[in-house]
């Protein structure tokens, strides 16, 4: 926090669509008076040693900093391209990440009372990146699990449940079939469970958990799901589509020492440029950065008037059916930060 009262927080615009939501949250920021100095920094990756790695001044930055905003950024597909994304988590070693979905209350969907909260390793699993070649049509890929990277995001779910007042903790797995691997994550979810008492746990096998998602989410709103890596990728977004799509759905990337918020969406090239994309995955994981500083006042001030906008359904992007550009919607929410 500096002299003038405010938090500076990194902010990583992205690619695409990246500088257009980016230029929403900032305005409806200043417009609702939230006391957060962004600190602009660009993620263009540079060669290390032959490998990508992160501009120095951005690492310092949300190094001094602890918490940062960011856009999509866009992965180039080729050889010798290591996602951005994945070097941010790794950098900083994000390693759980946090994805509520909650239906929107004027957007109509299959069902209206959608509320799951899911928790993602971030830095391991199928998505090690361990893959090689071992006869010209035959590839492995290596799945990793560990005990210390299991026990960090179990424990972190079992406080986030507490945070949040949700009594019960999913682990979501395939240890019928991947005995070794999910199983060590559902041993060690077993045995951190015991650390709170107060906390229901249970384990529930991934394909029974999509097919009950689908059929009826409400028993699933008074949980906390935490899972693998990839588990946690592919039922995030089955859920955000359950509340109507990327545009809607904000994530955390929380660690030890540092928290990267985003939405979940990607960099939208389609879209990217036109005026067209619906700023408010990035407005509510920048409400989910206000809540993990503590910042709730502000954070209910500007979720109230991104949902009352949203209720009201005149001025929404067209992802949701609407015609309203970016700025347009932005400015309907600041007229509604009462
Ligand atoms: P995408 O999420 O960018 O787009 C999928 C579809 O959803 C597109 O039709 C797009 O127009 C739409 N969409 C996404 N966000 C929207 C928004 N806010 N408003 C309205 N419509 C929206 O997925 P993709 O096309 O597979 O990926 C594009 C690029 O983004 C790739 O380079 C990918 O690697 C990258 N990506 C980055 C992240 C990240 O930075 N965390 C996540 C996913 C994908």
């Amino acid at each position: 926090k500096g002299n003038d009262g405010k938090y500076t927080v990194t902010l990583i615009e992205g690619d695409g669509i990246g500088p257009e939501i980016s230029q929403s949250v900032k305005d409806i920021f200043a417009a609702a008076k939230a006391p957060i100095k962004w600190e602009p920094v660009d993620v263009t990756p540079i060669l290390k040693d032959g490998r990508t790695a992160i501009p120095d001044d951005a690492i310092q930055s949300v190094r001094k900093n602890l918490v940062a905003l960011k856009g999509p950024l866009a992965t180039p597909i080729g050889k010798g391209h290591v996602s951005l994304n994945l070097t941010l988590r790794r950098t900083f070693n994000l390693f759980a990440n946090v994805r509520p979905c909650k239906s929107i209350a004027g957007y109509k969907t299959p069902y209206d009372n959608v509320d799951i909260v899911l928790i993602r390793e971030n830095t391991e699993g199928e998505y090690s990146g361990i893959e090689h070649v071992v006869v010209d049509g035959v590839v492995q890929s290596i799945k990793l699990i560990t005990r210390e990277a299991s026990e960090r995001v179990l424990k972190f779910a079992f406080q986030y449940a507490e945070s949040i007042n949700r009594n019960k903790v999913r682990a979501v797995h395939k240890a019928t079939i991947m005995k070794m691997s999910d199983g060590l994550f559902l041993n060690t979810a077993r045995n951190i469970s015991k650390d709170y008492p107060k906390i229901e746990f249970d384990a529930e096998l991934l394909d029974n958990t999509c097919l009950k998602i689908v059929t009826d989410p409400a028993p699933y709103n008074d949980k906390v799901l935490v899972m693998p890596n990839l588990y946690g990728d592919i039922l995030s977004d089955m859920c955000a589509g359950l509340i109507g799509g990327l545009g809607l759905t904000p994530s955390g990337n929380i660690g030890d020492e540092c928290s990267i918020f985003e939405a979940v969406h990607g960099s939208a090239p389609d879209i990217a440029g036109k005026g067209l994309a619906n700023p408010t995955a990035l407005l509510l994981s920048s409400i989910m950065m206000l809540q993990h500083m503590g910042l709730f006042e502000h954070a209910d001030r500007i979720q109230k008037a991104i949902f009352e906008v949203l209720a009201e359904g005149k001025t929404i992007t067209g992802d949701l059916g609407g015609k309203a550009k970016t700025n347009e919607y932005a400015e309907a929410v600041m007229k509604k930060l009462h």
